[in-house]
């Protein structure tokens, strides 16, 4: 088939974002008579899942501290609960299990769970957490911890079998998923502030609309775009503070115990809720018995048989390499740079060992293979889901994205011209006037 010319939508990135916006758009475009996916192009640089959705851990959680996230999430719940099987999705559960210094954060994140009808339960007391604990798993054995968040819906799903099967639907309705194509610029025409063409390596692609969901690479279309590098940014307590770079990297610490999945499994042989610690009690290593930490740190972990074994990950540190020098590709596993560290695998085993006595002394079976990402993030960590040039919308998750299925059916409604009220907290003027989110006491950019 003839690369195209034009194309009245054209999404860039074949990555969550770019494939469930263009699922949304051409159901709609269909239903209402007024086009197809036939009037949808996807361009991909790469391959489907190329980029953070393709390693992503695949966790699915409400757990937020941020009301606005919170809707948001139980939004793209009901996305991943409108078809599991089709879209690889475990509904297991999620559970957030903490020490004293986020007790309070985290019941206020189950009442408000309870005010918009997202089932969960909140365990508290340091005797109630572990006997709560004890009867999912009965080698429980985490100090320190009093409170427990169990979200009754949410669990993980298969990042690449999800993409294949998003990539499957919208090729039924229609749409055409060009790999190997890199965009190179966005073109204006005759002063206009609106792009008219889409220019990649192989030619240019006139167009009516953009929806770029670029992932990590959005640091570029954002300068492709001529939005500021540097912005200023209004904090909670009203101080302005100027300069600030508009993005920053972090690095995702992830990683597999190979082992047979089948040994995370729960007392009663099902699968357990995805598993979420963070916890001040001090950590010792599951190798020597040294201290490694007694600060505050935190795991997340899962039985996959995806992944082959018990996979999660712990806390990202940020990339201090200047943000415009962050060498990008060859993305996640492949980079020579940016892969998760000796010291992650050293931790985040001995941090499974402190909360379940079946992982004890199991470092030889961590899979020594490359693994993790780095992300790009935001000044406040949260996403902006934003409209720019009348015709570009842009979808910069700051890596909170994998869950969130649901927000590109919410740009593909906006881009069709309605308004949706669960992005309004997420435009980009948030940092110039104060309307942040607030923080809250978790160790992660992005709770
Ligand atoms: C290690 C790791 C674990 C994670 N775990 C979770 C998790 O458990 N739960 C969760 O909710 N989130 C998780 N995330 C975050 C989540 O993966 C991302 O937020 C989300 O996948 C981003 O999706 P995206 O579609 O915006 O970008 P991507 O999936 O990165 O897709 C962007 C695509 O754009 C393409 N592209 C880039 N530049 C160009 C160009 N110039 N021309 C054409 N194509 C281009 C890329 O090749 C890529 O395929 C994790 C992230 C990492 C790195």
């Amino acid at each position: 088939m003839a690369f195209p010319t034009q194309s009245n939508y054209v999404i860039i990135g074949a990555g969550i974002h770019g494939l469930s916006t263009a699922w949304r758009l051409a159901e709609r475009l269909e239903e209402s008579g007024k086009g197809s996916g036939k009037d949808i192009v996807v361009l991909e640089k790469s391959g489907i899942a190329a980029g953070a959705s393709g390693i992503a851990c695949g966790v699915v959680r409400n757990n937020y501290f941020q009301p606005a996230m919170r809707k948001l999430m139980a939004h793209s719940v009901d996305v991943w609960e409108s078809d599991p099987s089709g879209l690889s999705y475990h509904p297991v559960g999620y559970m957030q299990i903490s020490s004293e210094s986020m007790r309070e954060d985290v019941r206020s994140i189950y009442e408000q769970q309870q005010a918009i009808g997202y089932e969960s339960e909140f365990i508290e007391g340091e005797q109630q957490s572990t006997h709560y604990m004890r009867g999912i798993f009965d080698d429980w054995q985490a100090k320190g911890i009093t409170s427990v968040l169990h979200e009754k819906r949410g669990g993980f799903s298969n990042q690449t079998k999800t993409l294949y099967a998003l990539a499957d639907k919208v090729e039924a309705l229609g749409v055409r998923i060009i790999t190997g194509v890199q965009v190179k610029g966005l073109k204006t025409q005759d002063s206009a502030a609106a792009i008219a063409a889409v220019e990649t390596d192989k030619g240019d692609i006139a167009c009516e609309q953009v929806i770029i969901g670029a992932g990590p690479w959005v640091r570029d279309f954002w300068d492709m775009l001529d939005l500021p590098k540097q912005i200023t940014v209004k904090d909670l307590s009203g101080d302005i503070h100027n300069g600030v770079d508009m993005w920053r990297y972090w690095q995702l610490e992830e990683g597999v115990l190979q082992i047979d999945p089948e040994i995370g499994k729960a007392n009663d042989g099902g699968l357990a809720p995805v598993i979420h610690v963070d916890t001040d009690a001090p950590l010792y290593s599951t190798v020597d018995g040294s201290k490694i930490t007694d600060e505050m740190w935190g795991i997340y972990y899962k039985p996959d048989w995806h992944f082959g074994g018990i996979q999660g990950g712990a806390s990202p540190y940020k990339v201090e390499t200047p943000v415009d020098e962050v060498q990008i590709d060859p993305y996640g596993p492949s980079s020579p740079e940016f892969v998760s560290s000796p010291e992650f695998a050293h931790m985040w085993v001995s941090a499974l060992a402190h909360c379940q006595k079946r992982y004890e002394g199991m470092m030889p079976k961590y899979h020594r293979e490359a693994s993790g990402g780095i992300g790009c993030f935001t000044p406040d960590s949260f996403p902006i889901f934003d409209h720019f040039h009348e015709n570009v919308a842009v979808i910069a998750d700051s890596n909170h994205g994998w869950k969130m299925i649901g927000v590109g059916h919410l740009i593909a409604d906006e881009v069709l011209g309605d308004k949706q009220d669960l992005l309004e907290p997420f435009r980009f003027d948030r940092f110039e006037k104060g309307d942040l989110h607030p923080v809250s006491n978790s160790p992660y950019p992005w709770s």
